[in-house]
């Protein structure tokens, strides 16, 4: 079986994580800060948070930037349930933007227009989460000339997008937001098992989600609440917090895997720039790539048209899984999910989201899949047009 991802762990990855499990400390020790260094310094960013992962980081950005009951969140609806996840975990509503059919990002057209509706109600989110799918950056600086008009802040969903660039900088920098957020789970770009940060370059919003991550809990006496009293008095809950901390060891496999971050993105976009290639003369259709973006190509989906592919989605999806390739859709609308359905979403509110649910998969990109391999699904996808 060939699968849409995985991850690529090397003997130095191996040797870095054993050093640590024979080390004093398995968590709270020095490779986290090390790790968190590591990634602040290659997005440009000023902070780093790392969390157990993603999820959580999104969590503990919605917290900082004050989401809790009565605010509203909006995203994406061709994203992982976790980009909405987090509103409704701060007892925000949540709701969705339609994506752009050429990027399959979030439309800022769209965006624009649900921003002007919603003034005139006076129903303005208070965070937008735009989500870099597949790793291509979302057009970050018209989203963010949007939040100066209509004051909302903005959180990244760059799960998919570290080593992706935009505008000739790295994704994480926070030119045009508040946070940006990062996913380590093994079908990721880098891996750390299960992982995730929040960059930032707001030293207040940093500072509130180390003490989100961890209880709560802080051992500055500058923060302290009750003022210290002489006795052994040496940290302090000052809100609710949570244990969304992440160990030594994963910090060890993630500062292993960052030396080799370029190198997995050059791998990634490779494997696309062949599929381009071959793809070419076929009746799928690919995302369309802007100027001002360099994709880490987390994913590479491909769209079936019906009317022009003579094959719907599933025919080509059932044919490339008898041939041992086991693709994926990517995404569900995440307000068709039952549990959003039951916020009041229905069939259709996104029609753009909807057509892409219909028609995309996305095809195997790993740094290790192997030329022959993809030249093996390559020849699978133009036989299953053909039978
Ligand atoms: C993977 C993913 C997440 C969640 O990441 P975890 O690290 O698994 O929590 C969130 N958003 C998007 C877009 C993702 O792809």
């Amino acid at each position: 079986m060939i699968p849409y991802g995985r991850q690529d762990i090397s003997q130095d990855d191996i040797d870095h994580v054993v050093q640590v499990l024979r080390s004093d400390f398995l968590t709270q020790g020095p490779m986290v800060p090390q790790f968190e260094a590591a990634v602040a310094s290659y997005c440009g960013a000023t902070h780093a948070v790392a969390v157990c992962n993603a999820t959580a980081a999104l969590h503990i950005a919605c917290l900082a930037l004050g989401v809790s009951h009565g605010d509203r969140v909006w995203t994406t609806p061709i994203t992982f349930v976790a980009s909405a996840n987090c509103a409704v975990y701060c007892g925000a509503s949540i709701d969705f933007v339609d994506i752009d059919p050429s990027t399959c990002n979030m439309s800022v057209a769209s965006l624009a227009e649900k921003l002007a509706r919603a003034k005139a109600v006076g129903a303005l989110p208070k965070v937008v989460i735009p989500v870099h799918l597949c790793g291509q950056s979302c057009d970050m600086k018209a989203i963010h000339a949007l939040s100066q008009e209509f004051g909302f802040s903005i959180v990244e969903d760059a799960s998919h997008a570290i080593g992706g660039r935009y505008l000739g900088m790295p994704v994480g920098g926070c030119q045009y937001s508040d946070i940006t957020i990062f996913s380590f789970h093994p079908v990721k770009i880098i891996t750390t098992g299960e992982g995730g940060m929040a960059v930032t370059n707001n030293p207040e919003l940093a500072r509130l989600m180390q003490q989100y991550r961890s209880h709560g809990i802080t051992s500055n006496p500058d923060e302290m609440l009750i003022p210290e009293t002489g006795e052994v008095w040496n940290y302090q809950q000052i809100r609710l917090g949570y244990n969304y901390r992440l160990t030594d060891i994963q910090a060890a496999l993630g500062l292993s895997q960052m030396t080799r971050l370029n190198e997995f993105v050059q791998t990634r976009r490779n494997i696309a720039t062949e599929y381009d290639r071959a793809l070419a003369c076929t009746p799928f259709a690919k995302l369309e790539q802007l100027e001002d973006t360099c994709s880490s190509y987390h994913l590479y989906p491909i769209r079936i048209d019906p009317q022009r592919c003579g094959k719907n989605q599933r025919q080509v999806y059932n044919f490339l899984l008898k041939q041992g390739i086991r693709v994926n859709l990517h995404y569900i609308p995440v307000y068709r999910q039952p549990f959003f359905e039951a916020m009041g979403f229905s069939v259709g509110y996104c029609p753009e989201a909807e057509r892409y649910y219909r028609e995309a998969i996305s095809l195997p990109i790993y740094s290790s899949l192997k030329p022959e391999q993809q030249q093996y699904v390559i020849e699978v996808l133009r036989e299953a047009l053909s039978v």
